[in-house]
């Protein structure tokens, strides 16, 4: 994959309060385009294995319940420098110290319901898109 695409989840928060729609607009606004997209459930196993690199920590459990609570929409998205803009335009994990007019800032409830997933470098949002959608343009 080269650098121009990312993979986003509308976290089961955001969907519950009816951000998605709001959400979605902010990221078209933001000049990237969505190339797959599906709403879909995490099942226990499927978000145990997308966080995987976080089993251990104390939030582990809280973050799997959570992230199993209700529906999400899973993208990918196109974009020059995707991933680095993207985290950008949702911001800091904890919404208490995100920018303001980024997503996070205005979407999210917490640090533990944060309303938006953003892929950290190519080679997870590669992996992440994989988990997702099968088709061979990701
Ligand atoms: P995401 O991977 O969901 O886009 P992120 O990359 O900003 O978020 P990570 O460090 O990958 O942050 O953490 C994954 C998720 O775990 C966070 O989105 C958050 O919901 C939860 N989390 C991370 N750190 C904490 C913490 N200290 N306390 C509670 N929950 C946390
Ligand atoms: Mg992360």
């Amino acid at each position: 994959m080269k650098n121009n695409k990312t993979f986003t989840m509308i976290k089961p928060d955001a969907m519950q309060n009816g951000y998605a729609g709001l959400i979605l607009a902010e990221i078209e606004k933001a000049g990237f385009k969505i190339i797959e997209m599906k709403m879909t459930y995490l099942s226990k196993e499927s978000a145990q294995e997308f966080y995987k690199i976080h089993k251990g920590k104390p939030f582990f459990n809280d973050l799997i319940h959570y992230m199993t609570s209700g529906p999400i929409i899973a993208a990918v998205l196109e974009k020059d420098n995707a991933v680095s803009d993207f985290r950008k335009l949702i911001g800091n994990t904890n919404p208490k110290e995100a920018e303001v007019g980024t997503i996070r800032n205005m979407y999210a409830q917490s640090i533990d319901a944060n309303a938006i997933h953003g892929s950290d470098s190519d080679e997870n949002a590669e992996i992440e898109s994989h988990f997702h959608f099968s088709n061979e343009k990701n």
